[in-house]
């Protein structure tokens, strides 16, 4: 037998209440692989990446994401069907129960940390049942130097084991699988999943907390990078919108791809070492930079192969959420450290589906606020489910599953942000032109980026300085042109050549805003209120 155990120093999880197990600590992301290919819970593909499958959950569980309410979250957390609260016996309960399953075990331990910034680092201590999600963690979180390791004290833990069931009627849980977060006890459980991405969402949702109430810093759902001259750029969006995609971009270095924290010291910095691109139809032609990160060291999740190794990225069958990890240094053009200065440049994208949104505009203030609280994009159902209407999807601070404060708490932080900043925010629909989903077709990638280059030099500006166009329904300044962009495609309503099908769809798409923040209509003040598009007249 091969003893995979290279310890540079060694370990004991007892402490933990993991007893007698076969411990792999800190094994290099070659051995990992390795061990996987070996106990078969995963192959290597014609690129050298490791391919594996994460099971019965190819996504996120929102719906078993719980937080432990107790004195330190009670009365800060923003409780409901996002936040939902787990009693403190029940977790310790829970908790015994799942260290007791990864007694007796081979269980892989790996010390990491988030957020690149040093005045802000999180140690954190990864527990996994598997070898190739502890190597995710590998590439997801930072990576300590070997000095750094030596004197490691662990802040929070992660406890990751998919092949534990919770029996929901003793465990207190919704079925069997969960994600929970204890701020007191610093551990985030997970188990009855496979799905890597409840790991970092996981240390993303404790940041989400302990920046805004302990650290002054708002955090963000966002990718981030920065220009030859040091001007950073954020892009926010829901998933699929195109924060990993934008954000890789060789003209520009990349900070990272999907959460970062903007600090009063003026900086923006990320929390990760690492991306996880969707690959559902990537081409080495749209996309050179992700398509050249699948080698060896990335893990590509839940992927069709044939028996060459080689990837088929249009087949969808076991997921549409296909997805490949690897650490950033996989990208050429990466900023080191991850750091970057205040941006200048805010894009919001949504994947309009209702193909009614300009593809660029520019925000005011008082519309950056409300298109923030918003956190509009659109689903397209599946075409098996029979329905072919887009459906608007809205998600506050373009990241509501993650949030564990009040979404107003996040926007003030960001529109107070913003104005000492003095940033441009421009809103981006990478979604549909010509027509709705169905009718219409995805915005070309080429186009999108044409804009958003334009945003970030200036030129957009200034091609359109006292010329937007004002749209009658969304009251958005929409540019006329944009160098290397067709100026047709800059009018939702041309490409559409059916105006009264146009309007009526933006003024469904415009009335769905309005319900939507009833909810916050509260908390807002005139400022925001204007920035909302029009009602139906
Ligand atoms: P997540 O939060 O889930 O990581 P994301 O915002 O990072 O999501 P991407 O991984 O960038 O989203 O996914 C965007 C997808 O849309 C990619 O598959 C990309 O190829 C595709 N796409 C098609 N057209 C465009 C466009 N005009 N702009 C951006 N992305 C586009
Ligand atoms: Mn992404």
């Amino acid at each position: 037998m091969v003893n995979h155990t290279q310890l540079t120093k060694s370990i004991s999880l007892e402490k933990y209440g993991i007893k007698n197990a076969k411990i792999n600590y800190q094994l290099s992301p070659e051995k990992l692989h390795e061990i996987t290919v070996e106990k078969k819970q995963g192959v290597t593909s014609a690129s050298g990446a490791l391919a594996v499958n994460t099971g019965e959950f190819t996504g996120r569980s929102p719906k078993d994401r719980f937080i432990v309410k107790d004195d330190v979250t009670k009365d800060k957390v923003w409780w409901g069907n996002i936040n939902i609260p787990f009693d403190s016996e029940k977790f310790e309960k829970l908790y015994n129960k799942v260290t007791d399953y990864l007694s007796d075990k081979e269980v892989f331990v790996r010390d990491s940390y988030a957020c690149a910034d040093a005045d802000y680092k999180l140690n954190i201590r990864v527990i996994n049942e598997h070898p190739w999600t502890n190597m995710f963690a590998y590439n997801m979180f930072l990576r300590p130097t070997e000095e750094e390791l030596k004197d490691f004290t662990p802040e929070w833990t992660i406890v990751n084991a998919p092949g534990f069931m919770a029996d929901p009627e003793v465990d207190g849980t919704r079925q069997h699988n969960f994600a929970i977060l204890d701020f007191t006890r610093k551990v985030i459980l997970i188990g009855g999943t496979g799905y890597t991405g409840e790991i970092k969402k996981g240390i993303f949702s404790a940041l989400n907390f302990i920046l805004p109430v302990y650290k002054n810093t708002l955090p963000m759902h966002c990718s981030a990078n920065v220009g030859k001259e040091g001007d950073t750029s954020i892009f926010f969006g829901l998933s699929g919108t195109g924060k990993t995609t934008l954000s890789t971009d060789p003209e520009r270095s990349l900070i990272g791809d999907d959460e970062h924290g903007w600090t009063a010291e003026n900086t923006v910095f990320n929390f990760e070492g690492g991306c996880y691109a969707k690959v559902i139809n990537l081409s080495q032609e749209q996309e050179p930079e992700i398509y050249g990160a699948i080698k060896k060291g990335a893990i590509l999740e839940n992927v069709i192969m044939n028996d060459k190794g080689e990837v088929d990225f249009a087949d969808t069958s076991i997921t549409q959420n296909t997805r490949v990890s690897y650490p950033i240094y996989h990208i050429e053009n990466i900023r080191v450290p991850s750091i970057g200065k205040n941006p200048k440049n805010i894009f919001f994208l949504t994947a309009d589906a209702f193909g009614v949104l300009p593809p660029i505009s520019k925000l005011t203030p008082g519309q950056a606020a409300y298109h923030f609280i918003s956190g509009y994009t659109a689903k397209v159902a599946g075409t098996e489910d029979g329905i072919d209407e887009p459906l608007p999807s809205f998600s506050a601070c373009f990241g509501a599953p993650f949030m564990p404060l009040h979404p107003t708490k996040y926007a003030e932080m960001l529109s107070q942000k913003m104005k000492e900043a003095g940033v441009n925010v421009w809103l981006v629909n990478t979604g549909w032109t010509g027509g709705p989903y169905g009718v219409g077709s995805r915005m070309k990638l080429k186009y999108t980026r044409a804009m958003i280059t334009a945003a970030m030099d200036g030129s957009l500006e200034a091609a359109n300085k006292d010329n937007y166009h004002i749209h009658s329904v969304f009251g958005l300044k929409q540019p006329r042109t944009c160098p290397n962009v067709p100026t047709e495609v800059l009018s939702p309503r041309s490409t559409w050549n059916d105006d009264e099908g146009y309007y009526k769809t933006a003024y469904k798409l415009s009335n769905s805003f309005r319900t939507n923040f009833k909810q916050f209509e509260e908390f807002a003040n005139q400022e925001i209120m204007d920035g909302a598009p029009n009602k139906e007249s």
